[in-house]
């Protein structure tokens, strides 16, 4: 999408019927949560794709981003971010992978701060001009590795991983703060779990949910 051709104004109202289809598809696959409904109503999910995708935006499928990544599935967003809200309080969320900057959206109307990280510049440059193109003042961005986290603002009451790691990474365990959310996708290509776990004072406890599919968390930053 252009920005420089559009206002916000123009640009939050359109595609008003293919939103409510999604919304309509997303409550059909089980999600109930009325928050979650609205905001994925409201985030112009065409802005964050190719201009040539963007009568795809409300179907419900991932779409390439470039660099071999994809934006998630609206039902994959809509679950993670129903998880997060349900089971963490609303504070600091700390993201691993950018990407396009939609689940930033999502997460930046529902918690007071995010904290952003991506390993690949280009992806987290247009990334942050479309976030600050919507006037977005909650978000913090960083052009990093996620297996690092982001020690200078943790603990984070919620963590979202939107790419799989083999295996938890020790640094957001420890960034999570006691009674705090994590929602990540774990393990190889093809046989990943998404994981929920939940820091308790003295201990993890770690809830198995579906199988999914996401791109592998790469190591260092381009
Ligand atoms: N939430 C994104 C999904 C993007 S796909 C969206 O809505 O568009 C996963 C993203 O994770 C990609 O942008 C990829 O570059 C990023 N990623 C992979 N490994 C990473 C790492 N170690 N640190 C930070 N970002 C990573």
């Amino acid at each position: 999408m252009n920005y420089a051709k559009v206002t916000k104004t123009q640009l939050l109202s359109q595609y008003k019927y293919e939103r409510q289809q999604l919304i309509e598809r997303l409550q059909q696959k089980g999600i109930e949560t009325p928050e979650i409904l609205d905001i994925i109503y409201k985030v112009p999910r065409h802005f964050f794709v190719d201009e040539a995708l963007s009568s795809h935006a409300y179907a419900d499928h991932p779409l390439p981003i470039g660099h071999s990544q994809t934006i998630s599935q609206p039902f994959i967003v809509a679950k993670m971010t129903e998880l997060l809200w349900h089971n963490a309080p609303h504070g600091k969320v700390l993201e691993i992978g950018t990407g396009c900057g939609y689940q930033t959206a999502v997460l930046a109307h529902l918690f007071d701060q995010v904290y952003s990280v991506e390993r690949i510049a280009s992806l987290a440059g247009k990334a942050y001009e479309r976030l600050k193109f919507l006037e977005f003042t909650n978000i913090a961005f960083s052009h990093s590795d996620g297996f690092d986290g982001w020690p200078d603002n943790a603990p984070y009451q919620a963590i979202i991983v939107t790419a799989a790691p083999e295996s938890l990474p020790p640094n957001l365990l420890g960034q999570l703060d006691v009674n705090g959310c994590l929602i990540i996708p774990v393990g190889h290509t093809g046989q990943q779990q998404l994981l929920k776990i939940i820091r308790k004072p003295n201990c993890y406890e770690q809830h198995v949910l579906d199988p999914v599919s996401f791109v592998p968390l790469k190591e260092g930053i381009i």
